[in-house]
């Protein structure tokens, strides 16, 4: 049995350094390629396992190279998956990053994971009522992180909703979710309150408790950290340093994924914010994403 379940999405991240993009009709010689195995969801599994956590995955992938690939992360990683593969292809992101001043435009194309739907969901009920914290984002389509939510609330999961990318969502999907984290965009897309500070972090903080989130709201803050903030507290918890940051692209994966195993393992909430703040702290000093999450010993070095 695992003790936590995370529904995502898996893509392959293709990433072009150029110095510029093309123009339509035109072909460019880039600098460089890289290929690495990307997805919120995946980086979120591959970063609990690592932290310690018992990680089941569930998703939809193809009978292709880049579903062998999903499948290899996840086996090197300890994450148990519960896939389904098909015809579809497994998922992609196009990702170019300019020579120069590292800006990215990212097109994502998530192949099979686009197909999980209600059924799938109900298909899998089982393992996701029985879980003792659910995790989902929202790469893979709405309807399927809602029915998800709800089966895993009628069990006795705690749900994690880490609400990326910045979407709006369904009347009463805050509801069911005990903990939600959202970076500064994606607060502001679900609350109108631009996010620029601890003030305004707080007010973002107050406005989803007020619509619905269970626990408490846990905003992720880049280089700041992360605000805790419940009903009775609001706390922040500083960014740690780890070292000269490399790349941050991954951190909010880095950042729920620790959470979820150290809220998986027992730690009172505030506790496992500091445990993924350190998670997603050693992450952003490592290129990559999923290959940059820490082990559990090195987080724990961390928190001292
Ligand atoms: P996202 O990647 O979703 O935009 P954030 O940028 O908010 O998420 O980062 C998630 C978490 O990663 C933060 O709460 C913080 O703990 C950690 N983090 C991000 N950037 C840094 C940094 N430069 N130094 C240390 N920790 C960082």
């Amino acid at each position: 049995m695992s003790d936590i379940v995370i529904l995502g999405v898996f893509v392959a991240d293709t990433a072009y350094r150029a110095d510029r993009q093309p123009r339509m009709g035109e072909t460019i010689l880039g600098r460089s390629f890289a290929l690495g195995p990307g997805g919120k969801g995946s980086n979120q599994a591959v970063a609990a396992a690592r932290a310690g956590g018992r990680v089941t995955f569930l998703s939809k992938l193809g009978r292709d190279t880049f579903g062998d690939m999903a499948m290899d992360t996840w086996a090197a990683a300890g994450v148990v998956p519960a896939v389904e593969r098909g015809e579809t292809p497994t998922g992609a992101a196009y990702i170019f990053i300019e020579e120069g001043s590292g800006d990215n435009a990212i097109i994502i194309a998530p192949g099979a994971a686009a197909e999980i739907d209600a059924a799938f969901i109900d298909q899998h009920a089982g393992l996701i009522g029985s879980a003792r914290v659910f995790v989902t984002q929202l790469e893979q389509p709405m309807q399927a992180a809602l029915r998800a939510l709800t089966v895993a609330r009628k069990g006795r999961a705690i749900t994690v909703l880490n609400p990326a990318p910045a979407a709006e969502l369904p009347d009463g999907m805050l509801a069911l979710c005990d903990y939600v984290t959202p970076n500064e965009t994606e607060a502001e897309a679900l609350t109108g309150l631009a996010v620029t500070d601890l003030d305004t972090a707080r007010r973002a903080g107050r406005a989803l408790l007020a619509q619905g989130v269970r626990r408490a709201a846990i905003l992720t803050l880049g280089a700041q950290g992360a605000l805790f903030h419940s009903a009775d507290r609001s706390i922040h918890v500083p960014a740690f340093d780890a070292g000269p940051v490399v790349e941050t692209t991954g951190a909010g994966d880095a950042f729920n994924g620790g959470f979820a195993a150290a809220v998986a393992e027992g730690m009172d909430p505030e506790e496992a914010t500091r445990f993924g703040c350190a998670t997603a702290a050693i992450s952003v000093t490592r290129p990559g994403t999923a290959p940059s999450m820490p082990d559990r010993a090195e987080v724990l070095a961390l928190l001292g």
